[in-house]
């Protein structure tokens, strides 16, 4: 054992954030409206190249409040990706409807459109793709599908902040697109979340939902049944902060994802994040698969070794029809599941020095050594 651990993640706050949050206190806005709420949107929606931005509670929220906005409910199906977090398939749960899993590609590791093609049915009201590990999914093609089949198209850009595709920023490449500002994240508020859009009537229905369905020309009518989804002044002041740093924040992140894939290039039982052509990814976390395709038992065991010298690492998500509010034996995604069972997530944050980087790489040769 050592004293030394290096967790997974770790939020980059400095005098900034303390700056901001404490004009926030002393202001006495520290519920859902104030100047950095105002600023953070007009900011957010500048910096994703759309039209406007809707900070919402939380990640999971913003992604329930696209779909009820749009009108989504029972005896309708959303295709998702069946690699992803589980709240992609929560959101369209809570709105009653159906998630449909299908896989995603080797490549990207984001969901396959043709597989997507494959499960358009009279029921499908939309598709949510997800940039996983912060890597855009192929909108152009989704956006092409879509406007064929008359399907909303919502991007879950919760891992992708700072991404671009063919010089787009995520934000801007969707009918609307979702963040979240966890602790882990690229950027954080602690927990916060955000809904971009350029469809003005989508963003309205989104504000009225956001705010319990208040009628906004008078006060305690409430013509539609609608949700506290909130963001405080107290979170987009940190926000604010984060979005001040958000180029050091990604430019350091970045420096980290590099390291890792420089140094351990030569392992040949880690294989690092594929990146397709045009694709700027978001270095939310680094990413690696253990063994060779099909092997189900190393990536936990150095993990477990990982763990035992003080370096802390994460699994890739479950498949979401493996999980049991969501359990669909008839789904086929076998780009997923072995995804699932080999992806580890190194330690990412801003301030893992190179010094700190060099000291984990270590630690993985060291750990690839003991379990052979
Ligand atoms: C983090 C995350 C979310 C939302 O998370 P919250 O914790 O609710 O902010 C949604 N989708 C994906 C893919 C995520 O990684």
């Amino acid at each position: 054992m050592t004293d030394d651990r290096y967790p997974v993640a770790r939020p980059s706050l400095t005098d900034l954030e303390e700056r901001y949050v404490v004009e926030a206190v002393r202001s006495g806005w520290v519920s859902s409206r104030g100047p950095f709420l105002t600023d953070f949107e007009d900011r957010f929606a500048r910096r994703c190249a759309t039209g406007t931005a809707v900070a919402t509670a939380n990640g999971t929220v913003a992604l329930h409040l696209v779909l009820a906005a749009a009108g989504i409910g029972p005896g309708d199906e959303v295709i998702v990706p069946a690699l992803t977090y589980v709240a992609t398939a929560n959101a369209v749960a809570y709105c009653g409807a159906r998630a449909v899993c299908v896989d995603v590609l080797p490549q990207s590791w984001c969901v396959d459109p043709a597989a997507v093609a494959a499960a358009i049915g009279p029921r499908t009201r939309a598709v949510v793709a997800v940039d996983l590990y912060g890597h855009p999914a192929d909108y152009p093609a989704l956006r092409a599908l879509c406007r064929r089949h008359g399907l909303l198209l919502v991007a879950d850009a919760a891992e992708s902040f700072g991404a671009t595709l063919d010089g787009e920023p995520t934000g801007s490449l969707a009918d609307a697109t979702t963040f979240s500002f966890f602790g882990n994240k690229v950027i954080t508020a602690g927990e916060g979340g955000c809904v971009t859009t350029s469809d003005a009537a989508l963003a309205e229905r989104m504000r009225l939902l956001r705010n319990q369905g208040m009628d906004p020309r008078r006060r305690y009518y409430f013509p539609v049944l609608g949700y506290n989804y909130r963001m405080t002044n107290l979170a987009a002041a940190l926000l604010c902060a984060q979005l001040d740093r958000a180029d050091e924040i990604i430019a350091r992140r970045d420096a980290v994802v590099a390291g890792y894939e420089a140094q351990l290039t030569d392992e040949p039982a880690l294989s690092e994040q594929p990146v397709l052509p045009g694709v700027r990814r978001a270095p939310w976390m680094a990413c690696f698969l253990v063994g060779p395709a099909g092997d189900t038992g190393s990536r936990d065991a150095l993990a477990l070794a990982l763990d035992r010298l003080g370096v802390e690492t994460r699994p890739f998500f479950v498949p979401i029809p493996e999980l049991p509010a969501h359990h669909d034996p008839a789904a086929h995604c076998p780009v997923s599941v072995d995804l699932s069972r080999r992806g580890i997530n190194l330690p990412t944050y801003p301030e893992l020095t190179e010094p700190g980087v060099k000291t984990v790489v270590e630690r993985v040769r060291a750990a690839l050594a003991a379990v052979g």
